[in-house]
């Protein structure tokens, strides 16, 4: 269980790569279980890559009704860090950067350390769909309200059967 990852500690590990877990719920994250993370860091030059398995359950609310719905994260986080400031001193550390198309590069600007409970964090609130929603069957709560106050004629007809199971 790693909450901060010392660059120190990688670079003296057997070939420069260090394996950890990570296991807990994490603040600002509707957490059902803990957040878990099958995580490998390795320092590659001028970078560090740190990669592996996030699996947990969260709560999210659904976009059409606001309910409040379970849903499973499995992911993969793949993440870039760049040792030294690829931009100059201007910039500030933390700040993440495309170096080509969909790889992200967070600058670490010189800090000695990477927090693996914020790289979490941030990983997991990404990993979220665009559009939540609680299930196929949803259809919302302002669709439900309006097809309650209407009554379609059709379905009047079935008002007068009488449905009697002697018959039968
Ligand atoms: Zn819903």
């Amino acid at each position: 269980m790693k909450k901060i990852l010392s660059l120190e500690e990688l670079e003296n590990s057997t070939n420069k790569t260090l394996y950890f877990t990570f296991d807990e719920k994490i603040e600002g994250i509707d957490c059902v279980t803990p957040i878990y993370a099958d995580l490998c860091a390795k320092s590659l030059g001028d970078f560090v890559e740190i990669s592996g398995n996030v699996k947990g359950k969260v709560l999210l609310e659904c976009d059409l009704c606001l309910d409040k719905f379970e849903y499973e994260l499995d992911f993969e986080l793949d993440e870039l860090f760049s040792k030294d400031s690829l931009l100059g001193d201007y910039e500030e550390a933390g700040q993440e950067f495309e170096i080509k198309e969909g790889q992200f590069v967070t600058d670490l600007n010189g800090e000695k350390e990477i927090d693996i409970y914020d790289l979490l964090y941030q990983s997991v609130i990404l990993s979220f769909p665009n559009k939540k929603v609680c299930g196929i069957n949803c259809k919302g709560r302002e669709y439900l309200t309006e097809e309650d106050s209407i009554t379609d004629p059709r379905l009047e007809v079935f008002n007068n059967l009488q449905i009697n199971p002697k018959n039968s």
